[in-house]
């Protein structure tokens, strides 16, 4: 059996009950990076054993992980933050596992965009989520498909590629098209900053350096924002309360 455990994107507080039980009944916890879970793991008291599995080892640890799971073992993976599979090497051990017939069950629980969209303000009955964009090779192709998509686009970006792709966003899309970057999610510096693919990107180009994790929310084509719309300069709320801080 292999569980995917969703761990929190910043806030320790947010892991299930259901998530903390996992991690304590299985076998082994597969970590994407057992230094960064270790500080989780530590938190909760949690003892399992660790392994790592990532991107630079997915193949050859995929066959070790499902020759354990198939003698018998429960397997829970984690990831960095968020949902495994989510933009992570989850994938590979799903697949490596469904094609052995060993059962996956996938946990629900934290992934940054979810919250990204929901408070973004921009319509969320239709989304595309497009993960990170290539870095150079598909770049154009992508983007110009992106700019005759209807439904609601979200993204995740690092913060030293943030002014380049709200640029090529902006390029592509136009730049009045309305946008939001929600930034350090469920952390103490969370903020949302809503405008224009222009005016987002003059935010950000006037700030000494970004910092933080980021999603990036962009309307489709053709929706019409309400009137109070941000659209002359970015509104940027910051969103912490105690209650944040992790
Ligand atoms: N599996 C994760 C999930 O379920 O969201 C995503 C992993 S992906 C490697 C990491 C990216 O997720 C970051 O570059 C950023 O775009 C986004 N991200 C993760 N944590 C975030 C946070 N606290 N605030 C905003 N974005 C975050």
């Amino acid at each position: 059996m292999l569980y995917l455990v969703p761990t929190p994107i910043g806030n320790l507080e947010d892991l299930t009950l259901r998530a903390l039980r996992i991690l304590r009944e299985v076998d082994l916890i597969a970590c994407e990076d057992t230094r960064t879970s270790a500080k989780l793991l530590r938190h909760y008291g949690i003892t399992t054993p660790t392994t790592s599995y990532h991107a630079h080892n997915e193949a050859r640890k995929a066959a070790e992980l499902v020759a354990r799971m198939e003698a018998g073992a429960r397997v829970a993976l984690i990831t960095d933050a968020g949902t495994p599979g989510i933009s992570d090497p989850g994938f590979y051990l799903v697949r490596a596992c469904l094609r052995r017939r060993i059962p996956v069950v996938a946990l629900p629980g934290p992934t940054a965009f979810v919250p990204a969209l929901a408070a973004s303000g921009l319509p969320t009955d239709r989304f595309v989520f497009e993960g990170f964009l290539p870095v150079k090779k598909g770049r154009q192709k992508r983007l110009a498909e992106l700019a005759a998509e209807p439904r609601t686009i979200v993204l995740y970006e690092s913060p030293h590629r943030l002014l380049r792709t709200l640029d090529d966003l902006a390029r592509a899309l136009g730049e009045e098209r309305p946008a939001v970057v929600a930034r350090e999610l469920t952390k103490t510096f969370e903020e949302f900053a809503r405008g224009t693919l222009r005016t987002l990107h003059a935010y950000y180009a006037a700030q000494p350096r970004v910092r933080g994790e980021l999603v990036l929310v962009v309307a489709g084509t053709g929706y019409r924002p309400d009137p109070e719309w941000p659209r002359d300069r970015a509104i940027v709320i910051s969103s912490y309360t105690p209650e944040t801080a992790s």
